[in-house]
């Protein structure tokens, strides 16, 4: 007899896990199939942010700037190692067993909320038939389709694949000895994040970026921090680079590259193509079903994540909109209330982003570049870490807090963060923005002492030339 679900999803990343979780706790019977396989050949849940993305590589970030700090900041505070050393191979095994305990939380939290879970890769035939191809193949029937399929690296022609010299970004998390010299491709978020963990472990590293301008999403005044910081740390980034060609040789790969001044050839030990992500659709729908797909090959949703065909969703890096875990689970818990009868939207707005790098970025809104091209009158208040108490009792005080309100309304428009922990700032500022907060409101909430949230209380001061501990110009009214 043919299985019935309310719900079928497809794809256990964050996106699809956590509508699952939420379209069953709202008492639907759900079944989420996944065809993820670990490298044992494993069945695995939580997509590519827990098995490839998010989740291994925030464990080598965190593990490399130990090592860093342990290295180069220990005696300064008083610590002297003696005889520290590299053991890469733990580190990779610490990371593998974050994996492994968050993947194996996923199916506890399946369990405990009664979603199915189907291994097995999944096809969606008609609005509600979806075929799953596995060792017992079988067609399920759903009232409701979510497709949650998520995304994979992009291929370039010039940089092909062998999978042991250059690689992606999932074989990039795995590198079993640290490369002398390392190339990547790609000057993005993941291409930072991923050189910043080889160069603390030691590695030459090359980012050759094809844009002229260095991380053209981040608000301008940030990037150009961070262009300082990186480069002060050994990255060697190169802006207007187009690669041309890549050819294995001898154990090391030659990549030849064209910029403003010409060709030239580098010779790296690995090279790490990071040039993007691209949706995952192949094989995802029968033809038949007509579903439609946008310019860029995402399927197609509305606010809401409806697809074309009644009662099929799509939510998740498939879709338009930030390739972010958070966005996909926001969407995720938004569908599943949706076909609960309830009322739930997602703002993309206020979507925050963070490059999880050292000093880390954060930002959520519009930046400056972005109020000025629209012709948006705005106030800006600046304030850096090297005046915030925490920041310099850590000693890591590069950077700074940067509020963009209206000018007439003083409605915060943008928070750009530059600096330690940035990640975990930027939450009071989406929230601030989320209850559509003043830079006026900001500036008369309290902030414990001393913490780096004063950062963003004293830039909301500064938005009205009042920040206390840093000098303001001079105003001629009080
Ligand atoms: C190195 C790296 C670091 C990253 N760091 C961050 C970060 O710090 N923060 C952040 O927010 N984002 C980060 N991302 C992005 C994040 O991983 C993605 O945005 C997120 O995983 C997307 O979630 P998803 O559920 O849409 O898709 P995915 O996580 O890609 O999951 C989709 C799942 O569906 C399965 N699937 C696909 N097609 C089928 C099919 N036909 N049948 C069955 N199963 C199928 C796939 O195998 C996969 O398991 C990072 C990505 C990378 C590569």
């Amino acid at each position: 007899m043919t299985e019935r679900y309310d719900i079928v999803v497809i794809g256990a990343g964050p996106a699809g896990y956590t509508a699952a979780i939420r379209a069953a706790q709202l008492g639907l019977k759900t079944a989420c199939i996944d065809d993820w396989r670990d490298e044992k050949g494993q069945a695995a849940l939580g997509g590519t942010c827990l098995n490839a993305g998010c989740i291994p590589s925030k464990a080598l970030l965190e593990s490399s700037e130990f090592f860093i700090l342990a290295r180069d900041q220990g005696a300064q505070r008083g610590l002297k190692f003696s005889g520290l050393s590299l053991d890469l191979a733990a580190m990779l095994a610490h990371k593998d067993k974050v994996v492994s305990d968050l993947t194996r939380g996923i199916a506890t939290l399946f369990k405990a909320n009664g979603v199915t879970w189907i291994s097995g890769r999944a096809k969606l035939l008609s609005k509600n038939h979806v075929e799953i191809t596995a060792e017992n193949a079988k067609t399920v029937e759903a009232e409701h389709v979510i497709l949650a399929s998520g995304s994979t690296p992009v291929d370039i022609k010039g940089a092909p694949q062998d999978g042991r010299f250059i690689v992606n970004s999932q074989t990039a998390l795995n590198f079993e000895a640290v490369p002398k010299r390392l190339g990547i491709i790609g000057a993005g978020v993941i291409g930072l994040e991923l050189g910043s963990v080889w160069r603390r472990l030691g590695a030459e590293v090359l980012l050759l970026e094809a844009q002229e301008e260095f991380l053209s999403i981040v608000d301008e005044q940030v990037a150009r921090e961070a262009h300082k910081q990186f480069t002060a740390q050994g990255l060697d980034i190169r802006l207007g680079a187009r690669v041309l060609e890549s050819r294995v040789e001898k154990n090391a790969v030659m990549i030849r590259y064209q910029d403003k001044n010409g060709e030239h050839v580098e010779p790296v030990d690995r090279l790490i193509v990071a040039v993007g992500r691209r949706p995952n659709t192949q094989n995802l729908f029968a033809s038949e079903t007509g579903l439609l797909l946008d310019e860029w090959g995402f399927v197609h949703v509305d606010e809401y994540c409806r697809t074309n065909l009644p009662k099929v969703y799509a939510i998740g890096d498939v879709v338009r909109g930030p390739m972010l875990a958070h966005k996909g689970m926001e969407e995720g818990a938004m569908v599943a209330a949706h076909i609960a009868g309830q009322v739930a939207q997602v703002d993309y707005d206020i979507v925050p982003s963070v490059i999880y790098t050292h000093p880390e970025i954060a930002w959520v809104g519009k930046t400056e570049q972005a109020l000025k091209q629209a012709g948006l009158a705005y106030r800006s208040g600046v304030f850096p870490f090297a005046a915030n108490g925490r920041a310099k009792a850590m000693g890591d005080a590069a950077g700074f807090v940067k509020i963009l309100a209206d000018k007439d309304s003083d409605r915060v428009r943008g928070v750009h963060l530059i600096g330690p922990h940035c990640s975990e700032l930027v939450a009071a500022a989406v929230l601030a923005m989320s209850f559509g907060a003043s830079s006026e409101d900001i500036a008369l909430t309290m902030f414990a002492h001393p913490t780096l949230s004063e950062g963003l209380h004293e830039a909301a001061l500064a938005v009205s030339g009042r920040a206390i501990h840093v000098a303001q110009p001079k105003r001629t009214k009080p």
